[in-house]
């Protein structure tokens, strides 16, 4: 049975960044306005996240590592109306499949936290032939989870792709999951460190805006080219608001920071669309910035997708494709006029 489990997590998490992502998320479910990253050996070794949420009730510990385990779905029909980012409940399952996973929550109404460690899916007692329990112990409100392996964690993946792992090259992934979510979720102050440094790599304030956030990680340089975009189309019960850069700018690499519902996706209609908008006004070779974030009618949206494949889909694609663009050439004309 555990091998199976480790087979069907490996096809969940095969990369510390995928992990940070859903735990981000959890982090953001349970309403945090602090999330700080801790990372060794760009997470292969050791991956921890602090959050203020609300934290996990003592009785519900045990069980939070075991697969199809949430506390997000409450009935069938809450499957369309989701408005948390996840409901799978198979994010910590997975985790504590390929790395060991030690959890210590307090929620407010609690004298103490809890503590307690997991491997594949199950707690494991303090110490051998111990209860399986989890332990009182002193912590602030809130959740902090750590991933941590004696071997590389992630370790289920195929040698051949094992092989090729680099630290840095995993850290950066975290950095650019870190990023986004900083940028988007303005109000929710974000730091990411790595083990050996003293000074974050991200450290967002905790009242700041979006825009804020561009200056914080990206630089002045870039939030001064910045246009805003605005538009509400009740047609398709969609808002948009995004960021994007002025007909004169351009980096070397497209930067799109896409969330729909909050959640960072990925759209290859939209950024290929976006990409075709600009290349009417920019030199060959060279790419816009943008940062979009759409709301949509949760029944709308293709969140059934499988948590790697950032991918997603929506009702009207096509139609809202076209909007998107009208709305940014319009914003790209008035620009320059
Ligand atoms: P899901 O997010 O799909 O419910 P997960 O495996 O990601 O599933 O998490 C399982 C459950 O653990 C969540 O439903 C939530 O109750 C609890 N949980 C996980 N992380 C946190 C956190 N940082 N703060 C509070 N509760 C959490
Ligand atoms: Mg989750």
């Amino acid at each position: 049975e555990a091998v199976v489990n480790r087979i069907a997590a490996g096809e969940i998490i095969h990369r510390p960044a995928n992990a940070l992502k859903e735990l981000i998320e959890n982090s953001l479910d349970a309403r945090s306005t602090s999330i700080q990253v801790f990372v060794k050996d760009g997470g292969l070794k050791l991956l921890q996240i602090q959050d203020n949420g609300h934290g996990i009730k003592v009785e519900d510990m045990k069980i939070v590592c075991e697969r199809f385990t949430t506390s997000k779905l409450r009935s069938f029909d809450d499957l369309s109306s989701m408005s948390t980012y996840g409901f799978r409940g198979e994010a910590l399952a997975s985790i504590s499949h390929v790395a060991h996973v030690t959890i210590t929550s307090k929620t407010q109404d609690s004298n103490c936290a809890y503590k307690a460690s997991f491997s594949d899916g199950k707690v494991v007692p303090a110490k051998p032939g111990g209860p399986a329990e989890p332990k009182p112990c002193a912590g602030n409100n809130g959740t902090q989870i750590t991933a941590s392996g004696a071997e590389d964690l992630f370790f289920n993946v195929p040698t051949r792709r094992r092989a090729l792992r680099s630290p840095t090259e995993e850290y950066n992934r975290i950095l650019d999951v870190v990023n986004k979510y900083a940028i988007h979720n303005a109000g929710v102050a974000f730091t990411c460190r790595k083990a050996g440094s003293t000074t974050p790599d991200v450290n967002t304030a905790p009242m700041a805006s979006v825009l804020d956030n561009i200056r914080q990680i990206y630089g002045s340089a870039v939030v001064n080219e910045l246009l805003l975009l605005e538009e509400t189309l009740p047609k398709y019960s969609l808002k948009i608001k995004a960021y994007i850069s002025n007909a004169n700018f351009n980096v070397k690499k497209f930067a799109f920071l896409l969330f729909i519902n909050h959640r960072s996706v990925d759209s290859p209609s939209i950024r290929k669309a976006i990409e075709n908008v600009y290349a009417a006004y920019l030199p060959k070779n060279s790419h816009p910035w943008v940062y979009m974030s759409l709301e949509m009618e949760p029944r709308n949206v293709d969140v059934n997708v499988h948590p790697t494949k950032r991918e997603v889909h929506f009702m009207h694609e096509d139609e809202i494709v076209g909007e998107i663009c009208d709305a940014i050439q319009r914003r790209l004309g008035d620009a320059n006029t």
